[in-house]
């Protein structure tokens, strides 16, 4: 009885259906039928570069290795004093970043490399992991929130450069990335010297930017404000290639295998963990956990855990130290 009573609403679900095909096309002789389908919308904010807008200088701000950093301490200050009191520690990071910081589809938990240093960090400064409060950034927000004091780190696929170290200050090299391409596979684009009349997805705010628009000047650049936003632009074949770190491209490439990393290195990518300017007192705690998961396999276990499965085997970085 209930299998005849399916059965029944099959016949006029699909009857309902053939009758919405044929309604409207009926008339219509074939080979002069309108294409119902529309393009689907760019993502909120998604913005061309106006070509005319000014290259970004290219008498870079100097500062000697930008990667030198203050040698470790865990000795606190007045910063490590006052998260401690507070008793939880603030992270900036995106929160859409595959094996970087991303939710967790059964825990809903924010995992990932950076998700997990920012809680080898937090273990270090309040005895406790998970006294973490996660502030969701993107790329073009995170010198700004570390200038306004909204998170006490910035945990996000960070590039330590000499512009930045003007407004912000960094923890030592914990991870060594590289600027590449990331293309539908079989595009016919084998790296950034195809990108010339091509259309380039990038994120505003980002050191990707600044390259493509130095090194290949001759692309069009569609801006986002996530990498989830070039994959999806390149999904919908809106764009021809997008071009970041390896090591975000990697994330991007294991969530869709049509899609695949080209070409050699456009720019060297160190990453540190972002601090306000003058929390020298955080900076050498930071650079402490930097070596103790250096040093206790703990670097080596998360890289294994999250990178090493598509960027390969590697170790951590040896740090650099100005003082
Ligand atoms: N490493 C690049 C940067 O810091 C891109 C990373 C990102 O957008 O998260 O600008």
């Amino acid at each position: 009885m209930r299998a005849a009573r399916g059965y029944a609403a099959l016949v006029v679900a699909a009857v309902a259906l053939l009758g919405g095909c044929t309604a409207a096309d009926d008339n219509v002789p074939i080979g002069t039928r309108t294409a119902k389908y529309t393009e689907p919308p760019l993502p909120a904010k998604a913005v061309p570069l106006v070509t005319d807008s000014p290259l970004p200088s290219t008498n870079q701000a100097q500062c000697g290795d930008p990667t030198a950093s203050l040698r470790p301490s865990s000795a606190g200050g007045p910063t490590v004093d006052a998260i401690r009191a507070r008793g939880r520690v603030i992270v900036g990071l995106d929160a859409g970043s595959n094996l970087f910081s991303f939710r967790d589809p059964i825990s809903g938990a924010i995992v990932g490399f950076d998700a997990d240093i920012a809680r080898e960090i937090t273990r270090d400064l309040v005895g406790n992991p998970d006294l973490i409060e996660f502030r969701n950034l993107g790329s073009g927000d995170r010198e700004q929130a570390l200038q306004d004091h909204m998170v006490d780190l910035v945990a996000k696929t960070m590039t330590i450069t000499c512009e930045r170290r003007q407004k912000v200050t960094f923890s030592t090299v914990y991870l060594r990335a590289n600027q590449r391409v990331l293309v539908v596979k079989n595009s016919g684009i084998s790296g950034i010297a195809d990108l010339a009349g091509k259309k380039v997805c990038v994120v505003r705010g980002t050191t990707s930017l600044d390259h493509i628009r130095r090194y290949q000047p001759a692309a069009s650049i569609l801006t986002v404000t996530t990498w989830a936003d070039c994959l999806v632009v390149l999904q919908q074949r809106q764009v021809d290639a997008a071009s970041t770190d390896d090591s975000i491209l990697a994330g991007m490439a294991a969530q869709d295998p049509y899609t695949e990393v080209v070409g050699d290195s456009i720019s060297p990518e160190p990453y540190g963990i972002g601090i306000p300017k003058g929390n020298d007192d955080l900076v050498r705690f930071v650079n402490g956990t930097l070596e103790r998961i250096r040093a206790d396999g703990t670097w080596n276990r998360l890289y294994r855990q999250w990178l090493q499965p598509v960027l390969g085997p590697s170790g951590p970085p040896t740090p650099t130290y100005q003082d």
